[in-house]
């Protein structure tokens, strides 16, 4: 097994590390540092929670510690999909340059632009972005990144959903030609390979294969309940388990304040973070909950995407995700640093069809728990039920007015229905990636035209991926 000494990192570095009590690299850190430090572009499938962030930000750091740079021009910039992401990898950086004479910064939208251009003024090395404030800011001149000399994509499949392809595009052609490349996406759908191939040269692939092992340490359950016992068995579990650290995922912005306020009804503490909340609130629920003042927090996807707090006990799946890979990451949150984790999810009747999905993607069968309180067989999906939603009673009632375009995507309006929104949920819209492993010949309770669309042609990706992330844009 190598250590950071033997990846070939500076001592400044290696203090550093050693400061944060990393004792050996990662299988990620491991096999992306050394191709990294030889100035190859790196390809790598790896997930929040591998040590990916130190796999990109110690070579870089150790490229640049060793080249002398006389002017303050941005040298390595990293976009990130969301804020918290930028936040956190702008502080990674801080601790592992901690020993170097190196400027970073990280920008990001939601926030006044004055002090982050006043920093830029004084010159800065490394640049943490989000897409838009980057372009923004670029486009009144005050950020320069023609002399670029690492530029890494993070969370680059999560960028594609969130509908960032164009800015991230229109940053390509911005930068020089001559520069290093580090791709990281927790999955590689074809898109994403296809990106990859548009942006690096001559390209190592590392994949980490996180999950299997992530999984392994973290109990999973799914309960059966009816939508309106879900607080109360939310609440009997939080009090049972005596839950001290604990995220819980909503599939609305409207839900997870909803949800907020009916917990403080029960004499539990949560914050929300997402999307509709300033950055500022942002900023305190997750420093509330990163110091142990908030027990529970209540997120929604995107929100949450990038929480990095080890403590996390359990992740509980209020609402099931409509896309099956957000299941794999909701969980993730859970069992980081070693240590073990448990993660309940909550299905209700008209999410069983979320539960296949989740199942055919995962390849697993999530061990059901038919003996808690509230369990409700009804929520169970029937042999040979298709993958995605199953039902939508209210949004098949003619109360979309807002309806203009192509109906979105899996909803972010359940039955739980965020009325703000009303109008973005088709009742049939299926799951598509559940869909497209799916067979056709049980078309139970949901097919549609749309749906079947979808199943015959993976050109569906493209709609259905444009439409969620419209949805995902509105959350942050
Ligand atoms: P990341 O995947 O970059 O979000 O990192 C997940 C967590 O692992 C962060 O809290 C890092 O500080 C931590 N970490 C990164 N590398 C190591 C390592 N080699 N040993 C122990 N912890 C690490």
């Amino acid at each position: 097994m190598s250590t950071f000494q033997s990846l070939g990192l500076s001592p400044n570095i290696l203090k550093a590390i050693e400061a944060e009590g990393y004792k050996t690299p990662t299988p990620i850190q491991e096999q992306a540092i050394p191709p990294l430090l030889d100035g190859r572009d790196v390809l790598a499938v790896a997930q929040t929670g591998t040590g990916k962030t130190a796999a990109f930000s110690l070579p870089v750091l150790e490229i640049m510690n060793n080249r002398t740079h006389p002017n303050k021009s941005i040298k390595a910039l990293i976009l990130s999909p969301t804020r918290e992401l930028a936040a956190q990898i702008d502080q990674r950086f801080a601790a592992y340059s901690k020993h170097m004479d190196i400027s970073h910064m990280v920008i990001f939208g939601g926030v006044k632009q004055g002090a982050q251009v006043s920093k830029l003024r004084r010159g800065v090395d490394i640049l943490v972005a989000t897409p838009g404030r980057l372009l923004d800011l670029i486009g009144q001149g005050h950020i320069d990144i023609t002399k670029v000399e690492f530029f890494v994509l993070d969370e680059a499949d999560r960028m594609l959903d969130m509908g960032f392809i164009r800015d991230i595009r229109k940053v390509l052609l911005l930068l020089p030609k001559k520069r290093q490349n580090l791709l990281f996406s927790a999955t590689m759908p074809k898109t994403i390979a296809e990106l990859a191939d548009s942006i690096l040269k001559n390209a190592i692939t590392i994949d980490v294969s996180p999950k299997q092992k992530t999984v392994k340490r973290i109990t999973q359950k799914i309960m059966f309940v009816r939508k309106a016992d879900k607080r109360r068995l939310l609440v009997k579990i939080i009090k049972a388990e005596k839950v001290q650290c604990a995220i819980v995922f909503t599939r609305t912005k409207h839900g997870a304040n909803r949800l907020v306020k009916q917990l403080a009804q029960s004499g539990v503490d949560a914050s929300a973070i997402h999307g509709n909340k300033s950055q500022g609130a942002r900023t305190k629920a997750l420093a509330g909950f990163k110091n142990g003042e908030i027990p529970i927090l209540v997120a929604t996807d995107i929100a949450s995407r990038g929480i990095d707090v080890d403590d996390v006990t359990h992740v509980f799946n209020y609402d099931l995700p409509n896309e099956p890979e957000s299941y794999v990451h909701r969980i993730g949150r859970t069992a980081r640093a070693g240590k073990d984790g448990i993660a309940y999810a909550f299905c209700d009747e008209s999410e069983s069809g979320y539960l296949v999905g989740i199942e055919q993607v995962t390849g697993t069968t999530i061990p059901r728990d038919l003996t808690q309180e509230f369990h409700y067989a009804n929520a169970i999906p029937k042999p040979g039920q298709k993958a995605g939603k199953i039902k939508e009673a209210k949004s098949s009632k003619p109360n979309n007015r807002n309806k203009k375009s192509a109906p979105k995507q899996g909803s972010s309006n359940n039955n739980n229905s965020n009325r703000r929104q009303g109008g973005q949920t088709n009742s049939n819209q299926s799951q598509g990636r559940g869909n497209r492993s799916n067979n056709n010949r049980s078309n139970q309770n949901t097919n549609n035209n749309s749906s079947q669309r979808r199943n015959n042609s993976d050109q569906s990706r493209s709609p259905s991926r444009r439409d969620r992330a419209q949805n995902q844009q509105r959350d942050d």
